[in-house]
């Protein structure tokens, strides 16, 4: 059988579903109300337009015309508003899927959707390709080249990536902790090679904890590729994530990550968005955790370490998308009100625009921009130089817009319990 025709029966079974959860919309436009790209640009009609309005006229053997849908950011907002649990985002990255089987996708889409193969060719020459991608020449060449926008918050390569420290520097120097109790770390793209800091500092805090930290084999969580209508390299690496991870699920231990997007991809978005709908793929969507998930679980059952040292800040917090998505609360906040003289200022606000690769995109950046406004605003009138978020992609375009200073909250925690410093 030929990719494409393996391609089609998989977009023709997820499909049916598609329609079945269209036929559950009462057009209460809740959801468009929400949607905050919407809110901002006529050239989106919307999540109720869009999704179940036009699966109900899409037929599977057809291309989709709905090329309005790429202006769908996958944000999820829809979704989780939605009171009559229609998947509208899933339905709107299905059909997007449809909409690029017939048209090539973007050079530039592909690139964006690789983050794992740019962070493997960046990291190693970080100081240059460093300096190529803050040039401004270069920058604007690449936009009228890729048409990724000259000001998209790239983030910089780190010449060690965590995996590098990790087998590297923590294993050999014998300080890694070994402990009957043990959890399992899903680092993602952005820790390993543009972010390491937030992996030491995870690693840190659950080592802190008594945990022995395992580090399994990875690639890239599929998402950014998902997003960009690549659902076959997506179910690639979903399938590759399952088979290794599989085996420490059932074994019973946790899987842990501290990116938002990456624990969604694997709690969720094989199973809702790539009908992965496997026994393994079930196991470890369901041993797997938000690591301020799994810590404020550790809190309520009286086992987490509460040795902080006071912080006197107040922290503006924004809560990403993706983090929503997981229908956990806001376990971030929580935890940082543990360390005494902490007080958190939870940021009334949607969105921030970039969700994951849209926002770098030519043609969406301003859309972004727009829609991360109400956010940008409310941390800049904060005065704040310092700012909290849990999601990679979102504290990039939040430190771009503001100024703030970004951190993801476990680096809060590991500052509190002494074994960092973040110099705040
Ligand atoms: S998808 Fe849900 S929120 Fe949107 S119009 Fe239909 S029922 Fe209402
Ligand atoms: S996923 Fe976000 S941008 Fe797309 S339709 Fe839903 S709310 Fe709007």
């Amino acid at each position: 059988m030929t990719t494409q025709v393996i391609q089609d029966q998989l977009v023709l079974s997820i499909w049916e579903q598609a329609q079945y959860t269209a036929d559950l919309c009462i057009k209460c436009n809740i959801c468009t109300s929400h949607c905050p790209v919407h809110r901002v640009t006529d050239l989106f009609p919307g999540p109720k337009f869009v999704g179940p309005q036009a699966q109900r006229f899409r037929s599977p053997r057809e291309i989709s015309v709905d090329n309005s849908l790429d202006y769908c950011s996958g944000c999820g907002v829809c979704t989780m508003v939605c009171p009559h649990g229609v998947k509208v985002m899933e339905m709107n990255a299905k059909a997007r899927a449809r909409l690029y089987q017939r048209k090539p996708i973007p050079l530039r889409n592909r690139l964006l959707g690789r983050s794992e193969l740019l962070g493997m060719l960046g990291s190693p020459f970080a100081p240059l390709a460093n300096a190529l991608f803050t040039n401004g020449m270069i920058r604007w060449l690449t936009e009228q080249v890729l048409g990724i926008h000259r000001y998209a918050p790239m983030p910089l390569f780190s010449w060690e990536t965590f995996r590098g420290w990790y087998k590297g520097v923590h294993c050999e120097s014998g300080q890694r902790l070994q402990s009957n109790k043990k959890v399992v770390y899903f680092h993602g793209c952005s820790t390993n090679y543009y972010e390491p800091w937030v992996g030491k500092a995870a690693v840190a805090v659950l080592e802190h904890n008594g945990f022995e930290v395992i580090v399994p084999k990875q690639v890239c969580c599929g998402l950014p590729m998902l997003s960009n209508a690549e659902f076959g390299a997506a179910r690639k690496n979903a399938y590759q994530n399952i088979r290794s991870l599989v085996r420490y699920a059932r074994e019973g231990y946790k899987i842990v990550g501290t990116s938002t997007s990456c624990t969604l991809s694997l709690k969720s978005d094989y199973r809702h968005i790539l009908d992965i709908d496997t026994t393994e793929a079930r196991l470890v969507a369901q041993q797997t955790y938000d690591i301020c998930e799994f810590l404020l679980e550790l809190a309520e059952a009286g086992e987490l370490k509460t040795d902080f040292q006071p912080l006197d800040i107040t922290l503006p917090y924004h809560s990403p998308c993706q983090l929503k998505a997981h229908n956990m609360g806001l376990p971030a906040i929580d935890l940082l009100e543990m360390i005494p003289g902490v007080k958190v200022n939870h940021i009334q606000a949607d969105c921030c625009g970039i969700a994951g690769t849209y926002g770098y995109k030519k043609e969406k950046y301003q859309i972004a921009m727009e829609v991360g406004k109400p956010l940008f605003d409310q941390i800049k009138a904060s005065r704040s130089l310092v700012a909290v978020c849990d999601s990679e992609t979102c504290r990039w375009q939040i430190a771009h817009a503001t100024g703030a200073r970004m951190f993801h909250p476990v680096e809060l925690l590991a500052q509190a319990y002494g074994l960092i410093d973040l110099n705040i």
